[in-house]
């Protein structure tokens, strides 16, 4: 009886093994990622701000892990590769000054207008002729220009422009993605068109409908510190004399000092045969702003891939370490942003990847090798991972996919998950994959028109054509998930998003973690394994940006 109990069980678990055989979830160990979620969620990292002792000490606590496990430094024999940032603050009492011939109108910071310089100097400012460029796109892919004319047009010209995408049309319902935000619709888009078109400033003109959100969040998020990698003495990269946003009401009485109407020019810029307006107006605009300067690290490392003829290519796996570090005290007079969930959960599914694929013999690991990054100041704009998809450790034509781990799931184990822009390529088919052997449902995207694929790190990698998406796990839980596991997962955004309450409990669960780092290392080994790499489809925005990586830079 017994004998014949255990033989069928034997058999059985033979037949599992062979029919997944896929399923690397024995060899993660919950236990340390749990031990490492907590560590970096303790209140001696204070949040893990960028530049902050805290900072310091979580970088090379997983600095620290990969060694331990077997990752090699994929930075010259280092762990860490710097990245130096810049922070700039503009005083309050600046002032907007526009004027047409004697007449001259001023505007007030906060209330009329909020703007930050991108020259990373203590003074810096504008003088120049305001030209109302429509939304400030040039788009090929859609036949789209707003700068027409010549160069000298927006040569050292203030531009004010409209935030978002031009609207789809019946005729076109695909156009700018349609009901979708295109990364066209960005105002970091914005700024960086301008800036290549040698514009001295830009007016962003606010609307609570086109931005997605309020004047008070705009003047909040840009009335304190802004955050930029600092420029060394040979960077080109062509930057504007001060950024600026202008409320609608502000944006409305300046045109009319040109005699203009803004709903007028708002209607014009909707089609293809819109022409910029100049408006004989002055603008000036003097910035005299704080400056600091600091060092943070992005962590770095590699696993070596099995096939002498792929090892030089690359599957990234990417979550930043940082998050807000000290701030202002919540209701209960807590001062500590530990970020758990957000991201110290993803820190520790990816050393737990790491980890796998470093302990794994080197005969048994995928044909393409595994970089680890680990970005820093990703809460200050995505910069970490801005700077390495500029400063690459590996040759970007080398590196095939990226995949971003933000919020990894603590909760409990979920049916379904969504991958961020796994659409705009083919890594949506090895996903889709993976998937079908464990059951799971993957969910598309559910708010397109918030542009969630440009907030985070997987999205420097995108811009510079390297598919990329952001995995992330659903709320279909297998099992109901306790009270307070629940109401963690229900108002995260109310009420833990970026708030101190974002903290270690003892009820996370590892086993939903190593549920979702499984899939993610599963899907990463099939694209690690593919004959193929993947490309964005050609109708994608970004498959301009493949072409130009795979034809050398
Ligand atoms: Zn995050």
């Amino acid at each position: 009886m017994t004998n014949k109990l255990f033989t069928s069980v034997f058999v059985l678990s033979l037949l599992f093994t062979s029919v997944d055989a896929q399923d690397l979830t024995s060899k993660f160990d919950a236990g340390k990622m749990r031990e490492r979620v907590k560590r970096l969620s303790m209140d001696d990292l204070e949040g893990r701000g960028p530049g902050t002792a805290g900072g310091k000490l979580a970088a090379q606590y997983i600095a620290d892990q990969l060694k331990a496990m077997g990752a090699k430094p994929a930075n010259r024999g280092s762990y860490f590769q710097n990245v130096k940032l810049v922070g700039v603050k503009a005083r309050r009492d600046t002032k907007l000054r526009v004027s047409k011939g004697g007449d001259a109108a001023t505007y007030n910071f906060a209330d009329d207008f909020v703007a930050t310089t991108g020259a990373q100097r203590a003074t810096a400012g504008a003088k120049a002729e305001l030209v109302f460029v429509g939304y400030g796109i040039d788009a090929p892919l859609y036949k789209w220009s707003d700068y027409k004319g010549s160069p000298a047009d927006y040569k050292g010209k203030v531009l004010m422009m409209l935030v978002n995408d031009p609207p789809a049309t019946t005729g076109e319902p695909d156009l700018f993605g349609g009901k979708a935000l295109t990364y066209y619709g960005r105002w970091t888009y914005k700024y960086e068109e301008a800036a290549r078109r040698g514009a001295a400033g830009v007016i962003l003109i606010h609307t609570n409908e086109s931005a997605g959100y309020g004047w008070n969040v705009v003047r909040t998020s840009n009335g304190s510190w802004r955050y930029e990698i600092a420029r060394g003495a040979k960077d080109k990269t062509p930057f504007l004399q001060f950024k600026s946003w202008a409320t609608n009401e502000a944006s409305a009485k300046i045109l009319k000092q040109a005699g203009l109407d803004i709903d007028k020019l708002r209607e014009a810029a909707k089609h293809r045969d819109f022409q910029p307006v100049k408006t004989g107006l002055t603008v000036d605009l003097q910035l005299n702003s704080e400056i600091k300067t600091f060092d943070s690290p992005n962590v770095v490392a590699t696993v070596e891939g099995s096939d002498p003829k792929h090892a030089s290519e690359y599957v990234v796996y990417s979550a930043h370490w940082d998050h807000l570090g000290i701030g202002e005290a919540g209701a209960n007079g807590d001062k500590i942003y530990n970020g758990a969930y957000d991201n110290a959960s993803g820190v520790a599914a990816v050393l737990g990847i790491a980890e796998v694929l470093a302990k794994m013999p080197k005969s048994e690991r995928p044909k393409r090798s595994a970089l680890f990054l680990f970005p820093t100041a990703e809460e200050q704009g995505l910069l970490g991972a801005e700077y390495y998809a500029t400063h690459p450790l590996v040759p970007l034509r080398n590196t095939v996919a990226d995949i971003n781990l933000d919020g990894v799931n603590i909760f409990g184990k979920v049916r379904d998950f969504t991958a961020l822009g796994a659409e705009r390529s083919t890594i949506a088919a090895y996903i889709d994959a993976s998937a079908k052997e464990r059951s799971f449902v993957i969910k598309s995207d559910m708010n397109p028109e918030q542009g969630f694929y440009f907030r985070s790190d997987h999205f420097p990698f995108a811009k510079v054509g390297v598919p990329s998406i952001n995995f992330q796990h659903g709320d279909d839980f297998i099992t109901p998930p306790g009270a307070e596991a629940a109401s963690f997962a229900k108002d995260y955004t109310a009420k833990y998003y970026h708030q101190v309450s974002d903290e270690f409990h003892d009820w996370f669960d590892p086993s939903a973690m190593v549920q979702e780092a499984e899939f993610a290392l599963a899907f990463g080994i099939r694209i690690a394994d593919s004959s193929a790499t993947p490309h964005y489809k050609p109708t994608d925005e970004f498959s301009a940006a493949e072409g130009r990586r795979l034809n050398g830079r």
